[in-house]
């Protein structure tokens, strides 16, 4: 809904007042008891314009400054030690659960992907990767494993990632808009040193 050119959405439930919540993503959540009236929660967005656009536009500068930060080969050199130390659990964790084996396990910093699985099941993950949400981590963990099985992006495959973990397309969701903005800040380092390639 759009009430001054401030566009909301509207999540109700059992609560007795009205609450406005400003998302990390700078969108605008109405907190409304189930009976409240669409004119009563345009009103209340009238009356708190200000405030909302205030904690709006801080939100979103906070974001527009993380994602015009570069990356540095430091970093990536952490991450890729952070990785090492954290994804072979839980790749073998989501092995056992999905019933397929591989035959190692590679990390490395990747400009175009964010794993791959080879023919001789060999699974090799972007070190980038461990600044995307755990949800996300698992999600590429997941789709490594399923090219165990199917060794292609076909029905078959989408379905057997989709059996064995429900979040996949919020995930692919994340990959193509911050997913992108991750990469793009590993090509802001300039310095031909600093950079992974
Ligand atoms: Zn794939």
């Amino acid at each position: 809904m759009t009430t001054d050119k401030i566009t909301y959405k509207v999540k109700r439930s059992k609560r007795k007042s009205l609450g406005i919540r400003i998302e990390c993503d700078g969108s605008i959540t109405v907190l409304a008891p189930l009976l409240a009236s669409a004119e009563y929660i345009d009103e209340a967005i009238a009356k708190n314009k200000d405030w909302i656009l205030k904690k709006q536009s801080e939100k979103l500068s906070a974001i527009g400054e993380r994602r015009l930060q570069p990356i540095y080969l430091d970093e990536i050199k952490a991450l890729k030690a952070r990785a090492l130390t954290i994804l072979p659990d839980r790749l073998n964790y989501y092995a056992e659960l999905l019933g397929v084996s591989y035959s190692k396990l590679s990390v490395k910093p990747m400009l175009s992907r964010w794993g791959s699985c080879s023919a001789q099941q060999s699974i090799s993950i972007n070190c980038l990767l461990m600044l995307a949400p755990d949800e996300v981590i698992d999600y590429i963990l997941v789709h490594e494993l399923s090219h165990v099985k199917h060794m292609n992006h076909s029905r078959a495959f989408y379905a057997f990632i989709d059996a064995h973990f429900p979040h996949r397309k919020q995930c692919e969701k994340w990959l193509k808009s911050e997913g992108v903005i991750l990469i793009s800040r590993v090509r802001l380092a300039k310095d031909k040193k600093d950079r992974i390639n």
